[in-house]
């Protein structure tokens, strides 16, 4: 009986050691997965500099990272200090066991894992790239010719031909001088540096100042940044810094620095940080924010956060420089006009000159500005001299209006037909009723914006009535249908 009872127990004893043993088989197997997918993440995190824990400095600033336990790191600098504290207060690490909450087991380091340690990509900055040979040196040849950068521009952006002009030559000598300043050609053997060539671009509403700028920046593949700069204040105030424009250009390109310091920055609105007049309280969103601008446009080192467009102890900080950066600001300046005609004015105010007053009514072309006007208008004279390139958009006339309905690649006339041509059904405007969308959207005064808006209310009933009736091959708009005195012209297949 014994006998047999103690074979028994030796058997559960095998039994529970067998099972034991595949737990542990498992477990080793578990864990030797979890280090394969492991070191996959690793290897994917290797592009992405580490960042240390306490001061949130990148490793390209604060020198090789002391890894932990749990994925967090540590630079020298705070490892040191953490020592430092601890010897010069004295404390007995020995007996960190024995005081009060402090009983945690620290040979095991495995609960660290559960802690979120870890710092998210959008806060990591990439590293340099070491590779000579995959990074593509950068040579004159790759900067397009200004007529390229403009017929390409043509393509997409209707009229402002002068504008069009300016920018591209601007653009071209922009990154001649960035290639200077990187190939270090610069002062090698005369002592000609190239100032920088930043922009200041005036238009009504609508004109095309943002489109025209997303367009090169899409040409150039250069990472662009829209900041709109009634958003910034000046340091310390409620609203955006004014390292926050260069935050977005960082994010733009990928938490890339490299890529970031060869980008267009285009801060719009820029007529609303006119100094403000009158005002006794301090101007922060106004002079200040020109004042703060100014180190931007001029080329500076700038320490920004990486991720965030707000300073705290939390978030990473790395340092961008703006000096081959391209700054283009614009605005419409709404009452720059009147100031115009207030300065020609002044001299044909009296006497036999004072019947010219109305002739720059009739003709807006009369009215050129000068950096003194724009000075009249609350423009510090520092701010527009790091702007030296001006440009004017016209406003669009109703011409203008017609081709950027049908010319341009991606017109929304285009749009139209490509939706209704998977209808099998081909939409035809005649010219009459492009006219009239023409002057309906003038008459909005929100220039090519208004287009759209007024196509789509008509073509609602076209694209819901259309696809009812599978025997339509063609729509014509005419202008009787969008007056709404008459229908669409519908013709059936065969
Ligand atoms: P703003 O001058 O106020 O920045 P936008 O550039 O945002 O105006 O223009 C609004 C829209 O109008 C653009 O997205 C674009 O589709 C259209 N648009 C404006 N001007 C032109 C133009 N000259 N050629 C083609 N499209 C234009």
């Amino acid at each position: 009986m014994d006998d047999r009872e103690k074979d028994r127990n030796e058997e559960r004893d095998r039994g529970n050691e067998a099972s034991e043993e595949t737990a542990v088989l498992d477990a080793e197997k578990e864990k030797h997965e979890a280090g394969t997918s492991d070191r996959e993440a690793d290897h994917k995190d290797d592009e992405y500099e580490k960042i240390c824990y306490v001061c949130r400095r990148p490793e390209s600033k604060a020198g090789p990272m002391i890894t932990m336990p749990g994925g967090m790191n540590f630079c020298h600098d705070c490892m040191q200090k953490a020592f430092d504290t601890v010897t010069q207060s004295g404390l007995d690490l020995s007996q960190l066991q024995n005081m009060p909450y402090m009983n945690m087991n620290l040979s095991d380091f495995s609960n660290l894992q559960n802690l979120n340690t870890e710092i998210p990509k959008k806060n990591k900055v990439k590293k340099k790239s070491q590779d000579k040979e995959a990074k593509k040196e950068f040579s004159i040849k790759d900067i397009p010719a200004p007529h390229v950068i403009k017929s390409k521009l043509d393509q997409y952006v209707i009229g402002q031909e002068q504008a069009k002009k300016v920018i591209a030559v601007a653009v071209y000598n922009h990154y001649k001088r960035a290639f200077c300043q990187t190939s270090g050609q610069e002062g090698a053997e005369d002592d000609v540096q190239i100032e920088k060539s930043n922009i200041l671009m005036i238009g009504p509403t609508g004109s095309g100042k943002t489109y025209l700028v997303k367009t090169l920046a899409r040409l150039l593949d250069v990472p662009l940044a829209i900041a709109d700069a009634t958003t910034l204040t000046e340091a310390g105030y409620i609203g955006d810094d004014i390292e926050s424009v260069i935050s977005k250009l960082l994010a733009a390109a990928d938490n890339d620095v490299e890529r970031a310091e060869k980008g267009i920055i285009f801060i719009d609105e820029i007529d609303k940080i006119a100094k403000k007049k009158n005002t006794t309280s301090r101007d922060v969103s106004g002079e200040s924010v020109q004042q703060e601008l100014l180190k931007l446009l001029e080329g500076s080192q700038v320490e920004v956060p990486v991720g965030s467009n707000q300073k705290n102890a939390l978030t990473p900080m790395t340092t961008v420089d703006t000096n081959n950066i391209l700054f283009i600001c614009g605005g419409a300046f709404p009452d720059l006009e009147n100031i115009i005609k207030e300065r020609l004015n002044q001299s044909s105010s009296m006497g036999f000159a004072s019947e010219l007053k109305g002739k720059y009514d009739e003709d807006p072309k009369l009215l050129s500005y000068t950096a003194e006007d724009l000075r009249k208008f609350g423009m510090i004279p520092e701010f527009l001299g790091r702007l030296p390139i001006m440009v004017t958009l016209q406003a669009l006339t109703k011409d203008l209006m017609i081709r950027i309905l049908t010319e341009p690649k991606n017109a929304i006339l285009r749009q139209y037909e490509k939706l209704l041509a998977m209808d099998e059904v081909k939409l035809v405007f005649e010219d009459d009723a492009l006219e009239w969308i023409a002057e309906e959207a003038l008459k909005k005064e929100t220039g090519a914006r208004a287009l759209r808006a007024i196509i789509e209310n008509f073509m609602q009933d076209i694209m819901y009535e259309i696809p009812k009736d599978p025997n339509i091959g063609s729509v014509v708009i005419t202008r009787a249908y969008l007056e709404k005195s008459g229908g669409p012209m519908i013709e059936m297949r065969g």
